[in-house]
């Protein structure tokens, strides 16, 4: 088949990888060139061993206190507020414990996928040793209280397989990680993390190789795509129409419009996310680590540092506030005492988040021949390379490795 993806991000490319393994055509579609947005900049951690939603009560224990800081862990711009409101209202009902237990399944179905996946992908090409590090992760419990609340978490993942320690006093994470100071309480340590050198890249030569394989990159924005004979239709920017035997929609935040076209009408929005990229060892961290409860995210990526996280609703066109980096920095400096904060690159990126947290991997209402893969939320890469073999599964009428109703669009009709 000739199959056109419409979006060059991590996803798109991993999905071009999976087609071009079962022997399709494929043509990426992107006006950026490969990679460009989200999936460039991100913390390169690839979380398999995460299982919670975000709307889960480790979320709604902290959320108050979040709300009260303007540059906190996650903030509404006022003038995004009402926008957000439905949106919201999803969060609020994905809440429920049956909701968080269906959200909490789906997470463990597609994360369990998530590494070996990964590791088939740069194997196969090769690219494995280039681009994957294994230093373990971490995160880092702020009080005594973050430790006890997250316990049955821990727990759990343990009773999946997951490696897993509890590191219970600061001597514990300091031996571990010796950059943090006396404020860091306690921790969880999983030996079996697996981060990449960088997201930036990782992702060009995923996308380098696509085009080496066959794959052709057509730098345009796509209008629309429609069901056309027994195929698709893309009408291009340029008014160009580009005829294929199907498409997958995989344009990360943007997808949303793509979809309602077609009689879909999904949650997506965007929790947009920001970071700080310092000279090597500034921060000092030598494994990715959550510090659980800040919205801070760290890792040492292969030739600098990076330190960002928090969540920002604000949509796809009001500009960066990056003062959220301070906001960030602030956070994070009581606890690493000795890092270099100074300088550095801002970020910030468009995280394409449903409210259970589940992207949407599935077949549009209109037509078996498009196929959804969008809505990866803070997990995009972890879940790239999964997501690109279960989308060419859907396209080429395979069976997918897993039950893909929870990802389903049609999900949202229910609630
Ligand atoms: C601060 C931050 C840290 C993060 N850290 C991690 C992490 O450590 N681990 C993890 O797993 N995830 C992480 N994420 C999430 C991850 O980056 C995203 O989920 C992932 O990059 C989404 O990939 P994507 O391919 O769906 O979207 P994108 O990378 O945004 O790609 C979508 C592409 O679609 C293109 N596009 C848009 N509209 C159109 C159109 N009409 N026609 C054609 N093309 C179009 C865009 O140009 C873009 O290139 C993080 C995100 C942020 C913001």
């Amino acid at each position: 088949m000739r199959v056109i993806i419409i979006g060059a991000g991590i996803v798109g490319i991993q999905a071009a990888h999976a087609l071009l393994d079962l022997g399709h055509a494929v043509t990426l579609i992107d006006p950026d060139g490969l990679a460009q947005r989200t999936s460039r900049g991100n913390a390169g951690y690839i979380a398999h061993t995460d299982i919670l939603p975000l709307a889960s009560p480790k979320v709604w224990r902290h959320l108050p206190r979040w709300l009260l800081d303007p540059l906190g862990p996650l903030s509404i711009r006022p003038s995004y507020a009402l926008k957000i409101a439905p949106w919201m209202a999803r969060f609020v009902a994905a809440s429920t414990p049956a909701r968080i237990e269906a959200s909490t399944l789906g997470m463990i179905a597609l994360n369990g996928l998530a590494l070996a996946a990964w590791e088939r992908r740069l194997g196969a090409l090769g690219l494995a040793q280039r681009h994957l590090r294994r230093k373990g992760y971490l995160v880092m419990f702020p009080t005594e209280a973050d430790l006890a609340a997250n316990l049955a978490m821990v727990k759990r993942q343990l009773g999946l397989g997951i490696e897993a320690e509890v590191l219970a006093d600061n001597a514990a994470v300091r031996r571990l990680e010796p950059a943090f100071g006396a404020r860091a309480a306690a921790g969880a340590h999983y030996p079996g993390g697996v981060s990449v050198d960088d997201p930036a890249s990782v992702s060009a030569a995923l996308g380098e190789a696509a085009l080496a394989r066959g794959a052709i990159l057509v730098r345009q924005a796509v209008a629309g795509v429609t069901p056309a004979g027994g195929g698709v239709s893309a009408r291009l920017a340029d008014g160009a129409e580009l005829a294929a035997d199907a498409a997958v929609i995989a344009a990360g935040a943007w997808s949303r419009p793509l979809a309602r076209a077609l009689g879909d009408d999904i949650p997506l929005d965007t929790e947009r996310g920001y970071n700080l990229t310092l000279p090597k060892g500034a921060h000092g961290l030598t494994r990715p680590v959550l510090f659980e409860g800040l919205g801070i995210f760290a890792s040492p990526l292969d030739g600098a540092d990076r330190i960002g996280g928090a969540v920002e609703f604000a949509g796809l066109d009001l500009p960066p506030n990056y003062a959220r980096v301070d906001g960030i920095i602030a956070r994070a400096r009581p606890f690493l005492p000795d890092a270099k904060f100074d300088g550095g690159t801002r970020w910030m990126g468009f995280r394409p988040s449903l409210p259970d947290s589940l992207p949407v991997i599935g077949r549009a209402s209109a037509s078996p021949r498009i196929v959804y893969a969008f809505g990866h939320g803070h997990f995009g890469l972890t879940q790239s390379a999964a997501t690109g073999e279960l989308a060419a599964a859907l396209v080429a009428q395979r069976q997918p490795a897993i039950n893909l109703a929870p990802f389903g669009a049609e999900r949202f009709r229910r609630w």
